[in-house]
């Protein structure tokens, strides 16, 4: 196939399908929020006026953010995160820049012979409401590089990115690799100048992990090249710097080598005392991001309870380092579906600002068996009309009736994740199915160059084929993204998390569907372990065949307890209870913000 016509034909349809309904299923916006005011006092933080404005913003840093609707797609959880943030300080009136790279090409997944393939397709930005507004440049390996600067405003935010013709892909080549180092380069010292070029001035610089490290370099380095004392500037700097760890082990991240700093890093540096500062850090000609990020960040945090908790990070003295918990909540405007949102606020279990009340337990009780099923035959319809454009693994277009029960999976084809898991013991999966002719619905990205994972897929898929139930009940929906996340979490009536426990830092596909009333059969990791372990369907086990057989024995009671009106409303009910603080997005920023700027 020509290739040229192929990009095109595919960009076609990608940019219609993300205009046709646009706003139905993305971002309604609070209302009446008179101003910034209310917020703050809502949150007890009424001096915050002083310390954020829009000059004077809070910024936040990210290799990657999932926001499609503005044409940049993500990876998985750490962009949708930082998509979601931006969302609730939009709602929230919050002064926020979020600088990211527009990426001009990006993948798309699509499964051949069970194999998954992907496609690369340009992006232009001017198609999303970007703004050009001029060019900034770095030094790299000898080189003047011309980065253009462009912006798109929302009313209280606004994203900021840095790109070129060639700046590739997101997580472009080999981790530790020149062409990340490149990027992560260009994100820190240009996404700063593109700062400075707008007259702004961080208020804070939250670094989604720790690829954004350059640009609390590139504040440093300002700091001390202009006249600060360079110890005042590493004081001042660590000061306003938040680090936000989504990882569980040191030992797992990529090293550069000193000759890659010496062709794009130094070269960016003016002060010599920083210059030696970060020439200092390297073991055996070798650093690690996270260990200087460390050194540069006074405030840091970690993305669950249990992950804060488990983090196994040092400093480069040798002490464990300590990670303050403030799980990651979702934009419940973008991920809950408009009428259990409208449902929640009306019985004041959320309030206007989407935290929950002081009594919503109590006002859970409006949740009754009949509203439920009213809410997830909305739900169920806006599923089916998102599949009609997704096909399943036969080329099959799906449309459930609503009382056919699914189950899902849908989350990065990963290793610790276990997509494979229920499909350990065919017969009883299928045997579980049977009892209600219920489905089954995968979907998740394997990622490129994943050879286990695409030969678990095809296994996987290989199972289901020879089985000739399974065939007819289970479902691979190819292309994981925001769009069929979204309809899986309104339209399915139980998910399935079940990562490995110790190995998910928080995960959020949870969180849309616990929101979004489906039931939660999930292991007791990540953010799912910041509550009660008896409030949802918790799968645990001493070992991978006890673990198994819970799986089997939690699917078997979702089947019945969504069938019984008391148990479908009591253990809904339960896991709203348990999880709902957990899943707001905003009371993710009130805890920001409590951290970052204490009373
Ligand atoms: C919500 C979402 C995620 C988050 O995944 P977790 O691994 O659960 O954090 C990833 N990808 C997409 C497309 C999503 O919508």
């Amino acid at each position: 196939m020509n290739s040229v016509s192929f990009f095109d034909y595919y960009v076609k349809i990608y940019i219609s399908m993300y205009n046709e309904d646009e706003n139905k299923f993305f971002y309604h916006p609070l209302e009446n929020i008179e101003d910034t005011e209310d917020f703050y006092a809502a949150i007890n933080r009424k001096h915050l006026f002083k310390a954020l404005s829009p000059e004077r913003p809070y910024t936040y840093w990210t290799i990657e953010l999932y926001d499609q609707k503005n044409g940049i797609r993500g990876g998985g959880g750490l962009g949708v995160l930082a998509a979601d943030t931006r969302r609730v300080a939009e709602e929230m009136n919050v002064p926020f820049t979020l600088i990211t790279p527009f990426y001009p090409f990006e993948p798309k997944q699509r499964i051949i012979d069970g194999k998954a393939i992907d496609e690369h397709l340009p992006v232009d930005y001017r198609k999303f409401g970007f703004n050009y507004i001029d060019k900034v440049s770095i030094k790299c390996c000898g080189n003047l590089c011309y980065l253009d600067v462009i912006e798109k405003k929302f009313e209280n935010t606004r994203i900021l990115s840095i790109t070129e013709p060639n700046f590739g892909e997101l997580y472009q080549g080999m981790s530790g690799g020149d062409h990340r180092l490149y990027q992560e380069v260009s994100l820190g010292f240009g996404g700063y100048k593109a700062l400075k070029l707008l007259g702004l001035r961080p208020a804070i610089m939250q670094l989604n992990e720790v690829a954004t490290f350059f640009a609390a370099l590139a504040r440093l380095d300002e700091l001390a090249s202009n006249g600060m004392d360079f110890y005042e500037a590493v004081v001042y700097t660590r000061k306003h710097t938040l680090y936000t760890n989504h990882t569980l082990v040191q030992a797992a991240e990529a090293e550069f080598g000193y000759d890659q700093f010496e062709r794009f890093v130094f070269p960016n540096l003016k002060s010599l005392a920083v210059k030696k500062w970060l020439k200092d850090k390297f073991i055996n000609g070798r650093i690690k991001l996270s260990s200087v990020t460390i050194e540069i960040a006074e405030l840091r945090s970690g993305v669950s309870k249990l992950h804060a908790r488990v983090a196994n990070y040092k400093d480069l003295a040798g002490n464990k380092v300590k990670f303050k918990a403030i799980t990651n909540g979702i934009d419940l405007s973008t991920w809950v579906l408009p009428e259990i949102l409208e449902f929640y606020k009306k019985h004041e279990i959320l309030d206007r600002f989407g935290l929950p009340t002081d009594n919503y337990i109590d006002n859970l009780d409006y949740l009754t068996a009949e509203k439920i099923r009213e809410l997830k035959k909305i739900g169920r319809g806006v599923l089916n009309n998102i599949l009609k454009s997704r096909p399943d693994q036969n080329g099959r277009i799906l449309e459930f009736a609503e009382n056919d029960f699914i189950f899902d999976f849908k989350r990065r084809f990963v290793d610790y994740k276990r997509p494979e898991m229920s499909f350990k013991n065919p017969m009883r999966l299928r045997e579980i199915l049977e009892k209600r002719s219920a489905h089954y619905i995968l979907a998740g990205r394997v990622h490129a160059g994943d050879e286990t994972m695409s030969g678990k897929l095809k296994n996987l898929l290989e199972t289901v084929r020879r089985d000739d139930y399974l065939r007819d009940h289970v479902h691979y929906i190819a292309d994981y993204d925001e769009k069929l996340a979204y309809g899986l979490s309104v339209g399915s009536d139980a998910s399935v998390n079940i990562p490995i426990v110790g190995l998910e830092a928080c995960g959020t596909s949870w969180e849309k569907d616990v929101a979004n009333l489906d039931f939660l059969i999930s292991t007791h990791d990540g953010g799912v372990a910041d509550g009660n372990i008896d409030y949802y369907l918790n799968v645990s086990g001493a070992n991978e065949e006890e673990e198994l057989e819970a799986l089997y024995q939690r699917m078997e009671q979702a089947l019945e307890m969504s069938a019984n009106d008391f148990d479908l409303e009591f253990g809904l009910k339960r896991q709203l209870e348990t999880f709902l603080p957990v899943v707001s997005g905003a009371r993710m920023l009130r805890d920001y913000l409590d951290y970052l700027f204490p009373a």
